[in-house]
């Protein structure tokens, strides 16, 4: 298996290391530390300006044609510097790879540019208070009047609704059906009437929202998909987010560099711990090697990576990235006696 990156690859992850280095600053998390955000709009426009929102699009679109593997170099880079990513999580991750997988030829050409520029971001409604991991029970209702939809219901722990434009929003279009075939996704404008925002905080300090709609009315071209067909694909819309591209970056180097970092350090102090580090090598060699199996297998699968085989491969990568932990904590609590 070919694990090796290839040289414009490596010259890309250069790139947004040194990116990150000047623009990810102490202050920049500060700030939106403070705030729970997970979104900066400056931050966000120089990502823009670099044309690194929705990059893997291809550039009809807006985008770069940048292949998946860049993709996790891009979030692994950004994961480690803890760049803000919120809106781009929402508006690429979720809704731009929606729209790319199931929007019309005319919806792409509508939205993808505008998130690609950074003029657009979006957010993604699916949760609901009796809806959470069983989604399926979705009660936001979506009746026809027309030319348009009427909107009424309520989501919940709606990540960056408070700042985003538009949001995809996972409504229920036939009551009667079974509740996996009564179910639609469409694009809102974030700025209709009959919408109210109110914060949620998490006890980790990331805000995030409930939604109440009431009454809003939504053209029936913003229907991405097939009415009453929207379960299929809001199930691929979950899978963008666990093939990969989210935190892969972050486990790994926090659990393996941060721990190794912290035993190096500890050394000073603590006699024959760099004994103890060696305990934790092996878990420390694991992560790397599923680390770089994950980008090998994203690899493989770069057309089509919202697959069952990504989200296996991105489980053991987070495993491996675990066990590192688990190993190295142990080792550090031994050598301090504990
Ligand atoms: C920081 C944050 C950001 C979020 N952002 C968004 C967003 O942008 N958009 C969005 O739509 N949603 C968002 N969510 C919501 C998230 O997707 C839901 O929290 C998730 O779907 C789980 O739903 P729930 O919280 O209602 O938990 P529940 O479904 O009530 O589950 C509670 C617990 O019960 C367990 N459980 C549930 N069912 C079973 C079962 N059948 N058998 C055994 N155990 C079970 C679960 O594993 C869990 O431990 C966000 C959540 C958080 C915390």
């Amino acid at each position: 298996m070919d694990f090796a990156l290839t040289r414009e690859q490596v010259a890309f992850r250069d790139a947004v290391r040194s990116f990150c280095a000047e623009h990810v600053t102490d202050e920049l998390r500060r700030i939106t530390g403070t705030f729970g955000d997970e979104h900066h709009p400056a931050f966000y426009a120089k990502l823009a300006e670099r044309g690194w929102i929705g990059m893997q699009w291809p550039r009809a679109y807006g985008g770069q044609g940048k292949s998946h593997t860049e993709m996790v170099l891009f979030y692994e880079e950004m994961a480690l510097a803890g760049a803000p990513l919120g809106r781009y999580n929402g508006s690429v991750v979720f809704v731009g790879s929606s729209i790319i997988e199931f929007g019309s030829e005319e919806q792409k050409k509508k939205y993808l540019p505008r998130i690609a520029n950074g003029e657009l971001t979006f957010c993604w409604c699916l949760s609901e208070p009796n809806a959470g991991s069983d989604s399926a029970s979705l009660r936001t209702m979506a009746r026809e009047d027309d030319e348009h939809f009427v909107v009424n219901g309520q989501k919940v722990f709606i990540s960056g609704a408070h700042v985003a434009d538009y949001a995809m929003v996972a409504v229920r279009t036939n009551p009667t059906a079974p509740k996996r075939e009564g179910i639609s996704l469409i694009l809102l404008d974030m700025s209709s009437a009959g919408i109210t925002v109110n914060p949620i905080w998490t006890i980790g300090g990331w805000r995030v929202n409930e939604v109440f709609f009431e009454n809003v009315r939504v053209p029936k071209e913003q229907l991405l998909g097939e009415k009453d067909k929207g379960w299929s694909n809001l199930l691929k819309t979950l899978n963008f987010e666990r093939s990969g591209i989210s935190t892969v970056g972050n486990l790994m180097r926090f659990y393996a560099d941060e721990y190794i970092g912290m035993m190096r350090t500890v050394t000073v102090h603590v006699k024959d711990l760099s004994a103890r580090g060696e305990e934790a090598a092996p878990a420390y060699d694991a992560v790397q090697q599923t680390s770089l199996k994950h980008i090998s297998t994203l690899k493989k699968l770069e057309a089509r990576p919202a697959t069952k085989e990504a989200k296996a491969s991105l489980a053991q990568a987070i495993d491996a990235g675990q066990k590192a932990h688990d190993a190295a904590s142990q080792a550090i609590a031994k050598s301090l006696g504990r």
